[in-house]
């Protein structure tokens, strides 16, 4: 099964589904504890400091009423105006509750305030540690999963997935927090007071809780739709406008913009039902708001009526609905988005759930003797096998060419000797361990490929040869460039790569910027970026993977004359479909479907006048034509 698409059978056949996807999100808020502790400590002050207003006005409205008017006189019942004491007693009551009312605005303004820094800072640290976690996790799974992912996929669960788990961190923490003092003490001082109002009001939250209840499913399903939509939109983007060229070439442009066109309205259609559902449940909690404080009016009206709470206290009720109802709305607003970042969480879950591949094993001193003995590898759910039965040996300093057809398996014999997949045991040996016994990174350390489709960064040519060497900025770090890092090296390994050549063409010479995996830069000079930072970057190894198939036999000769210098006493295997690239090799395999069919020193293969003998022969007329040509001295193949 594919590992990223496997969201709907985990989802509703897991236990503890919260947990998988909030687990780690929560454990990552652990690492910040003291900003949380200390941020969740305040809450309940501020929450305690609002609760204290209501009551505060509320008696000093009755202690108004009181001083402003004094008892009715029994025989006319009219009321009169209080004596001068009782009025000074009443300005008195006034400003102290008015200072009093100061001081608890000013408390929860501070408390407000530093808890909303402290918790909202805090969901943004917990977005950046997911984001590096989860990278951090990518770069260490198998190469037989990313065989299988989707980059535009992953891009979209490693940015908008992990924000949405932010999105809903900050206010869940800190009107969670809130909700959760303000709402019970709420309505335990209400009780205190008057129950039958209490119960009223208690009855219409209900009639809230329940319709949040039968919308919460639906808003999960459609939040789940919608993320996957953005999944799916960031991949098409992503290939579209990677592969541009073939889009505009086989005029695909309105094929591929129906296709988006589609993507997009699924996404809509997503987002149109979760508006409706947010739209639903706002208006719900609006109106449940009113329809309470309606309620505590008339049933608290008619109680102070009824004389059994005071003006003052029925003010004092209002203001503790008006506190609770605003954590409720944003609680509301916050659950209402619940789904959307439990999805995103769900597929964030789902990669960390990926094994990653174990770099684990013995980290020997190795002299770099090759050895692979009947080695036979199939790709995971591939039928037939890459290689059949190959086996060679190769000392240190030696060369080891590889030809064939396409589709041979010489890129395959390269990808396993530097174990991008693991071969059998006991088929690839380095010295005499066996490859699988060695910590993967040291046996990648050992070898520097030049791919046969390099992939260039989008940073400068000089940055893109300096990638391997340890001492380079990361692509795209402009502050050090490797220019200047290097130069003499650097010089060198260009000049091997027979680049240089080709630096005038270039508006800033090495610093020149390549483009998006270096579109401005021919076939021929992408191979030859990529075979300079191979030989700048000194591992023991070199693997070139038929790394001059776009050169022009006239630089292809020049480089090979710069191999021999630059690669000093190092190893070389070659993968090659131009013969000439491998004449000079120690020991040449002949490739066909996996299988060795002949080996041999060049001059052995000639005598053997087999299938090495016949490609050198047409390879050779095929050369002199081209020589022979006058507009046949270009590239091959640029992009
Ligand atoms: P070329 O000269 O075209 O580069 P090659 O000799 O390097 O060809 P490989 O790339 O090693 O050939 O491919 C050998 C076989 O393995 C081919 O049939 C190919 O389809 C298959 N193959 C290559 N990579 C994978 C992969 N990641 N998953 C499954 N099959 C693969």
């Amino acid at each position: 099964m594919h590992p990223v698409a496997s969201t709907e059978s985990s989802e509703t056949q897991r236990p503890g589904r919260l947990k998988r996807a909030f687990g780690r999100p929560l454990r990552l808020l652990w690492r910040h504890r003291l900003p949380v502790l200390l941020g969740m400590s305040l809450v309940p002050v501020h929450a305690a400091v609002t609760l204290w207003m209501p009551g505060l006005i509320g008696r000093t409205l009755d202690l108004l009423t009181a001083a402003a008017q004094a008892p009715p006189d029994p025989d006319t019942s009219t009321i009169a105006t209080s004596d001068p004491e009782t009025l000074a007693a009443g300005y008195g009551d006034l400003r102290a509750a008015c200072l009093v009312l100061l001081a608890l605005g000013l408390a929860e303004a501070v408390s407000r305030f530093v808890s909303r820094r402290l918790l909202i800072d805090v969901s943004r640290h917990v977005e950046e540690d997911l984001k590096n976690d989860l990278v951090a996790h990518l770069q260490r799974l198998p190469m037989t999963w990313f065989d299988r992912s989707r980059t535009g996929d992953l891009v979209s669960r490693l940015t908008q997935d992990a924000e949405l788990v932010r999105f809903v961190m900050g206010p869940l923490l800190l009107h969670g927090g809130n909700a959760l003092c303000v709402l019970p003490a709420g309505a335990w001082l209400m009780a205190s007071m008057n129950v039958p109002v209490t119960l009223a009001a208690a009855g219409v939250f209900g009639l809230l809780l329940f319709a949040f209840r039968s919308v919460m499913p639906r808003l999960h399903k459609w939040s789940k739709k919608s993320q996957e939509a953005v999944g799916e939109i960031s991949q098409q983007a992503q290939e579209d406008f990677a592969g541009i060229r073939v889009v505009h070439q086989f005029a695909r442009v309105e094929r591929e913009r129906a296709a988006m066109a589609t993507k997009n309205r699924r996404y809509l259609l997503a987002n149109l039902r979760l508006v409706r559902l947010r739209s639903l449940l706002n208006a719900l909690t609006h109106t449940t708001s009113g329809a309470v404080l309606l309620t505590v009016l008339a049933v608290g009206g008619y109680e102070a009526i009824a004389g059994r709470i005071t003006v003052g206290e029925l003010f004092q009720f209002i203001g503790y609905l008006a506190l609770m109802t605003f954590p409720l709305e944003v609680l509301g607003w916050t659950i209402a988005m619940l789904p959307r970042a439990y999805a995103g969480a769900n597929r964030i879950a789902e990669l960390f759930e990926v094994e990653p591949e174990p770099n684990t094993g013995a980290a020997p001193e190795l002299t770099g003797r090759i050895r692979v003995e009947n080695l036979t590898f199939t790709y995971p759910e591939a039928e037939r096998p890459a290689l059949a039965d190959v086996s060679f040996t190769l000392e240190p300093g030696q060369k080891l060419g590889l030809v064939g057809p396409v589709g041979a398996g010489k890129s395959t014999l390269l990808a396993l000797l530097m174990r991008l997949y693991d071969p059998p045991r006991g088929t690839i040996f380095l010295d005499d361990h066996d490859l699988l016994d060695l910590e993967p990174e040291i046996v990648r350390r050992r070898f520097a490929l030049a791919a046969q489709e390099p992939f260039l960064f989008s940073d400068t040519i000089a940055n893109n040869v300096a990638f391997g060497d340890a001492a380079a900025p990361a692509p795209g770090d402009a502050a050090a460039p490797a220019g200047d890092l290097i130069p003499s090296t650097l010089d060198a390994a260009v000049g091997a790569a027979a680049l240089d050549q080709d630096l005038p063409q270039f508006r800033d010479g090495l610093s020149t910027l390549v483009g998006e995996r270096g579109v401005t830069l021919s076939g021929g000079q992408k191979q030859r970026v990529s075979l300079a930072r191979a030989l700048l970057s000194d591992r023991p190894g070199l693997l070139l993977d038929d790394t001059l198939s776009a050169v022009d036999p006239g630089t292809e000769q020049r480089i090979l004359r710069g191999l021999e210098t630059a690669r000093r006493d190092r190893t070389v295997i070659a993968a090659s479909h131009r013969l000439s690239v491998v004449a000079d090799a120690d020991l040449i395999l002949v490739f066909d479907a996996g299988q060795v069919r002949e080996r041999g020193t060049h001059e052995q293969l000639l005598a053997g006048a087999g299938r090495y003998a016949a490609a050198w022969q047409l390879q050779a007329e095929s050369d002199a034509l081209e020589s022979n040509d006058p507009g046949g001295d270009g590239e091959e193949g640029a992009a």
